[in-house]
């Protein structure tokens, strides 16, 4: 028989920390340190299959639940010793979601579960302390209504601030207990004028309302986007955990906090947290009173005036620091903590690895595998590819002049300039129009998710290093400085001022996520050092990996960067981009639009000096390494002239009539581009373009063999090629030019011809292709172009609603789409080598630097991945991964 609930408690646990996927993180978590003997209050986890099956009929649960949940929580009665729904002794919970991995955007926690007219005075009772039982079921009443019942919270803070102004007091503390107390019965009339049904005082019927609020915000639309930006499947669900009270606003000796075990910013091995004195449950996270520091160090270095828990509370902290070492051991990683002190008692309320910026995850692996913790392979999946972006992203040149607007906290690292923007959406419009902007808020909430996504970096007045900006914004990769305390931001009017100073919406400002700086206009950026802890775990994973990670670089400047970056090679040079700047770009023109032989070999003369010149830099900067150089494949469109003046250029230099050359643009004029005239079918329509591209790589590499002593073997490579008829004539042009030259230099090279698979009919037909070819690189930007039958240029008028709605679970001209062109490719290289045994394959689409793809690549076997030189640390880190799970 299935089991529904699983209780944790007193030492004891039904579950343990590998069973997150049916107990999700917290639970998982929450019986694993139970078990370790930590101080755990009691609780129950309601299983995420529980979620499933409550989707599967119809929103209900299954009959066994409601016995198994009441025995569980009569165990809970048992241990505090006191009981649900008791009007003289209650037993009040916590009611949290929790599903695998930590969701921002679905339900959280509802607090004080079990308060109603009557509970409310035991508790004011036993507690000897009417003003926080008071307090305590306002609360309730506020969070379950707002959680559970959908009535916006804003119209209890509206109730309080009238009351105050009433009683002309400023600060909730100069509340007391007749106040909240009158405070309660006025929020349960507005709940009930706002619902038309009384607020609930059957404490079983809460219970269930909070269950099925947990269940029901699994699919409410924040967290769907939250699953998507983050690849969380629909189908994991989340799980409920109801856990017996503790309180950290019992007064003075009382507090809660939230602590990571190093800093989960730069992973310096400290104890990193905050802490507030007699405050519940989520004030630090919401980041309604800004924290206290947990160190004393860290309030000294943060000059704090008021004292750390350290120094405030020495004997909770050191039983604080001993549960830190103790759990760090135990899960051999850095964790993120959430505790509660009641009365001087310390009570541990979650335990999972702490999220952290690239820069503390490389740092906390590179560190654990010296302390002996974890070992090499370990470290090296302990971070994940993609976030070393972050790691690559510019921070802010110490020499260039800055303004400094205000300080908050170093949230999240990075640099990052943009136009001021207030709201999330108007962040994502102009975001959506090219514009980088800075997300400015007095707080984040899970409404701005799609906001800070959009936004180059992120500033906010409150909230400390925990708060949801500066979580969500590390985990995003987003610059981010919150808790600018000195900011007063009125979005509303689109302004914010600071010291008397004010900037608007769409004023340009700098934010450093590193050093917590605001600054006027934009500042200047420096390029990363790629050393230390980085070059380490480069080291490992290079070790492990067995794909090879070239790069796509078509300029010296890119291809230097790729190198400092660990390419192996160049995979793909695309030599028309060659041909985008000023004088060439004409000359390439006059190519295109040339009447006649005659006329085309004129402008391929004016090519060839460019062409050898760019690729004897090329083969120097990679000393011998492999470089793939394509012939040309424009798009016409993208190259032909369209203003009045790109007209009189090309026309001048080919000294014929504007006219007569925009009579012929209009003939070339085509329909369908991407399916046009370009690729291998100008090879074979015009071949002497190809021949001189053939002759600058043979004379550039015979050039740089003389001059360097180093051996080049340059890799031709022929684009869109459907049929082996295509690749076989044009190598065989290709090997003419190379006899010629050969001749006329005395001197010859090694070099290999081969072909992009980048069309369904060349992955059917590869046996037959690979005859002529030396080596393959898939194309999967034109495949999945042409096997999806997507335009490149046109799918973003949809593909985002696609993706939307689930038909891709991500844009498949990101991540490679498995089963379709995924397919394709594996069919191209086992029907490609299914001739040629050794045929040497790899993949030059966008989707080399994707880390699921990489993976996809190491699986089907290919040799190498190609990618642009920013993605090619996470290439090599992905596919170290991929080798490492087998
Ligand atoms: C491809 O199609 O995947 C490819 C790498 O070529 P391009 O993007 O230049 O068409
Ligand atoms: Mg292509």
């Amino acid at each position: 028989m299935t089991k529904w609930v699983y209780s944790f408690g007193d030492g004891a646990a039904e579950g343990r920390a590998d069973m997150k996927n049916l107990l999700g993180g917290k639970g998982a978590n929450l019986a694993e340190m139970a078990s370790l003997g930590l101080p755990v209050p009691p609780g129950l986890t309601i299983t995420t299959e529980v979620c499933t099956y409550y989707y599967d009929n119809g929103h209900s649960y299954p009959a066994e639940l409601e016995g198994e949940l009441d025995a569980a929580i009569a165990q809970i009665e048992a241990s505090v010793g006191a009981k649900f729904g008791d009007a003289s002794n209650p037993l009040l919970v916590s009611v949290r979601s929790g599903a695998r991995v930590s969701m921002p955007g679905m339900m959280d926690t509802v607090l004080n579960l079990g308060l109603n007219d009557e509970t409310v005075q035991g508790l004011a009772a036993n507690s000897e302390n009417p003003r926080f039982a008071w307090d305590s079921y306002r609360r309730f009443i506020q969070m379950y209504s707002d959680v559970v019942l959908g009535v916006d919270h804003y119209h209890f803070e509206e109730l309080i601030d009238i009351h105050k102004e009433e009683k002309g007091v400023d600060l909730d503390t100069d509340l007391d207990a007749d106040d909240w107390k009158e405070l309660a019965a006025a929020f349960k009339a507005k709940t009930e004028e706002e619902l038309g049904k009384p607020f609930p005082q059957d404490v079983k019927e809460q219970l269930w309302g909070a269950i099925n609020a947990v269940f029901g915000s699994w699919r409410i639309e924040r967290a769907k986007v939250y699953r998507k930006l983050n690849n969380i499947p629909e189908e994991w669900g989340t799980a409920v955990n109801v856990q017996a009270m503790v309180f950290g606003n019992m007064g003075e000796t009382s507090a809660t906090g939230v602590a990571f075990t190093r800093d989960p910013s730069d992973g310096t091995n400290e104890y990193y947290g905050e802490y507030l004195i007699n405050a519940q449950g989520e004030d630090v996270v919401a980041g309604i009173r800004t924290p206290q520091n947990l160190t004393k160090k860290a309030r000294v270095d943060a000059g704090n005036d008021k004292p750390s828990m350290e120094e405030s509370m020495p004997e909770v902290y050191g039983q604080l620091a001993d549960v830190f070492e103790k759990l760090e051991k135990h899960y051999r990683d850095m964790q993120d903590i959430e505790f509660t002190v009641q009365r001087g008692k310390l009570w541990m309320l979650q335990t999972r690895s702490g999220k952290r910026t690239a820069k503390a995850a490389l740092k906390i692996a590179v560190e654990m595998v010296e302390e002996g913790l974890i070992d090499e392979k370990t470290a090296v999946m302990r971070v994940e590819p993609a976030s070393l972006d972050q790691l690559l992203h510019p921070t802010l040149d110490p020499d260039a002049p800055r303004d400094i607007y205000t300080r908050g906290l170093p949230a999240s690292p990075g640099a990052a300039s943009g136009k001021v923007v207030f709201d999330s959406d108007e962040a994502e419009a102009m975001a959506k129009n090219g514009e980088d902007v800075i997300l400015c808020r007095v707080e984040t909430s899970p409404e701005d998710i799609h906001g800070m996504h959009a936004a180059r970096g992120i500033l906010t007045a409150r909230g400390g290093m925990t708060s949801h900006a500066a979580v969500v914004a590390r985990g995003m990769g987003r610059a981010c400085v919150s808790g600018a305390g000195q900011l007063r931001i009125d979005g509303k009017a689109g302004v914010m001022t600071c010291m008397g100073r004010e900037i608007k919406a769409g004023d340009i400002i700098t934010i450093d996520g590193g050093s917590g700086e605001v600054m006027v206009g934009e500042v200047k950026t420096l390029q990363p050092e790629l050393s230390g802890d980085f070059a380490k775990l480069m080291t490992w994973a290079d070790a492990h990996r067995t794909l090879k990670v070239r790069t796509n670089a078509d300029t010296p400047n890119d291809t230097s960067t790729a190198r400092e970056f660990g390419a192996e090679g160049i995979g793909l040079c695309r030599t028309e981009h060659m041909f985008f700047e000023g004088e060439r770009i004409v000359a390439v023109r006059q190519m295109i639009l040339a009447e006649d032989l005659r006329g085309r070999k004129e402008a391929l003369a004016k090519l060839l000096p460019m062409q050898r010149g760019d690729f004897v830099e090329i083969f120097k900067i990679m000393h011998g390494l492999p470089v793939t150089i394509r012939l040309l494949d424009p798009p016409l469109h993208e190259f032909m002239p369209r203003e009045e003046n790109e007209f009189a250029d090309v026309a001048d230099a080919m000294g014929v009539d504007a006219a007569v050359l925009k009579r012929r643009a209009s003939d070339l004029h085509e329909f369908n581009p991407m399916l046009g005239h370009r690729g291998c079918r100008l090879g074979i329509t015009y071949p002497e373009i190809y021949e001189m591209q053939a002759r600058a790589i043979f004379e550039a590499a015979i050039e740089v063999e003389g001059d360097t002593g180093e051996t080049v073997v340059p890799e031709i490579m022929i684009p869109l090629v459907a049929t082996e008829k295509e690749l076989a004539m044009l190598r065989e042009r290709v090997e003419a030019v190379a006899g010629e030259v050969f001749a006329e230099k005395g001197k010859s090279v090694d070099y290999l011809v081969g072909t992009m698979i980048e069309l369904p009919r060349a992955a059917l037909q590869a046996a037959k292709i690979a005859s002529s070819a030396d080596f393959f690189s898939f194309g999967t930007n034109d495949l999945t172009q042409t096997a999806i039958g997507i335009s490149r240029d046109d799918a973003g008028r949809f593909l985002d609603e696609y993706v939307k709605k689930d038909i891709f679970a991500q844009d498949p001209f990101v991540s490679i789409d498995q089963d379709g062109v995924g397919e394709l490719v594996k069919l191209g290289a086992e029907r490609g080598r299914s001739t040629k045994e050794n045929l040497k394959l790899g993949i030059c689409g966008e989707h080399g630097g994707d880390p699921a793809s990489v993976e996809f690549c190491h699986g089907v076997g290919l040799d190498y991945v190609s990618c642009s030189p920013f993605r090619v640390p996470i290439a090599r880190l992905a596919a170290a991964q991929a080798a490492l799970k087998g």
